[in-house]
Order: structure tokens, then C-alpha cells, then sequence
């Protein structure tokens, strides 16, 4: 399973160092098999010892260059960072990220080898509509996307669980999942509301690869009780 801990604009880079640590020492003691990502926020980046795999949120699709307040390939590389989140529902939203722009990022850091976690999802009019329609919003956002890419792994995140609590059923995910693995063969991750209370059923749902998780990764021992479950 893949548990992913998506930080978005928490933690410092003071306090994502003892998240670690702290992470490290709990992983020492009860080793696991899973796979551990962290996308902290791009100031808290560092060189961090540990088996969990450090990605950032968001980058540039260039090297360098006169990008004012983005960062691009060259400082990644400073911190061997070749994990990196795109196409968050947040930064679609809130950032204005086109679908163009989105697989214009897809395009630059596959061709930099990247391993990259692609975030799909629809918002409650969509799922509102049923299953159709979902998969008819969830497929347009594949344009410009190789999902054969090697080092592709999905996240099927349903805009209205993102943060609010409510995360989507048993049912719901188990058939966005299905349908999902019809068009792509990659491993896929639910992320919306997963949280310790929730996580059983949801890995336990057959087409779920693992989870991206945001609120409930911010604490340590949230997102550790997450994994050792
Ligand atoms: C996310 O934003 O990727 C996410 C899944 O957030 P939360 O777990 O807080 O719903």
C-alpha cells in the first residue's frame, strides 16, 4: 500500500525535521512494507535521512529561468527531490491550473523522469449527475496525460471529501475505482477525508492501491496510526 501525507501550506521547515525524525524512529521500531511519501511544503524541502519518499506539491516545468516566485528542475535537483504532486484540485482551483497547463507540467517531469502522482477528481454537481458523468469529467482530465507513463501512480480524489470531513463511501469509491482501472493501469490512490477512523475500509476496498492523505497526515501519529492499521 502507498500512503501518501500531502501537507499543503502546514508545517515549517522546524517542524516538518521532528515530523521525520519522529517518523523515522516509529518506522525503526515497527518496520512496514508500505511506501511513505511526504510533500511538504517547497520551504520545509531539505536534505532528510529517511526511507519515506520526499516530494514536493508543485514546480515549474522548466530548469531555471525569470519565473518570478516559482521554483524549477535546478533547485529539485539541489535536494534530489524526482517526486512531485500535479494536478491538485487546489491548485486547478485556486491556482487557475488549466487542464493545458497541468499536462504541460505532466509532460516536463515525465521527460525529467520523475515519478509523478496525477490527482484526478469531480466536484459534487458532477457526482451529483451519477456515474456517467463522473467518469466523462474524471477522463477529460487524462487530456494531454500518458498514462502509460512508468512512473505513474493516480490519485482519485472527489473534490467535496477534500478537507471537509465527509469522505466518499465504501460504494462510491469502490466503482470510481473500478471504472478508473479500466482506463488505466496504474496503481491508485483515494485521497479525501481519510483519516484513522476511515482508513480499514478503504484500503480494504478491492482497486484501492493505497491513500493521499491531508489533514490527517499533519500529525505524526495520525498518519502513523494510518499506516500500522
Ligand atoms: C488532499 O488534499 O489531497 C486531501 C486528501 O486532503 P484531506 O485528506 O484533508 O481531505
Amino acid at each position: 500500500m502507498i500512503f501518501a501525507g500531502n501537507f499543503k501550506t502546514n508545517h515549517t521547515r522546524v517542524s516538518t525535521k521532528r515530523y521525520i525524525e519522529d517518523l523515522n524512529k516509529k518506522i525503526e521500531y515497527a518496520p512496514t512494507e508500505h511506501s511513505i511519501y511526504i510533500f511538504p511544503p517547497l520551504m520545509a524541502i531539505d536534505n532528510y535521512e529517511t526511507s519515506a519518499t520526499i516530494g514536493v506539491q508543485n514546480a515549474y516545468p522548466a530548469e531555471n529561468g525569470a519565473f518570478t516566485g516559482e521554483i524549477g528542475l535546478e533547485q529539485l535537483e539541489e535536494f534530489k527531490i524526482k517526486t512531485i504532486l500535479i494536478g491538485h484540485s487546489e491548485r486547478r482551483e485556486h491556482l487557475r491550473e488549466s487542464q493545458d497547463i497541468v499536462s504541460s507540467k505532466f509532460n516536463f517531469f515525465k521527460e525529467n523522469g520523475f515519478e509523478i502522482i496525477y490527482c484526478i477528481g469531480e466536484p459534487l454537481e458532477i457526482r451529483d449527475m451519477g456515474d456517467d458523468e463522473v467518469m466523462r469529467y474524471l477522463s477529460a482530465q487524462f487530456e494531454g496525460i500518458d498514462i502509460n507513463y512508468e512512473n505513474l501512480i493516480i490519485a482519485y480524489e472527489p473534490i467535496w471529501a477534500i478537507g471537509t470531513g465527509r469522505s466518499a463511501t465504501v460504494e462510491e469509491i469502490s466503482s470510481t475505482h473500478k471504472s478508473l482501472k479500466e482506463i488505466v493501469n496504474k496503481p491508485l490512490l483515494y485521497g479525501g477525508s481519510a483519516k484513522p477512523s476511515n482508513i480499514q475500509d478503504i484500503i480494504a476496498i478491492d482497486g484501492v492501491d493505497g491513500v493521499l492523505v491531508g489533514s490527517a497526515s499533519l500529525s505524526v501519529n495520525s498518519f502513523y496510526e494510518m499506516i500500522n492499521s
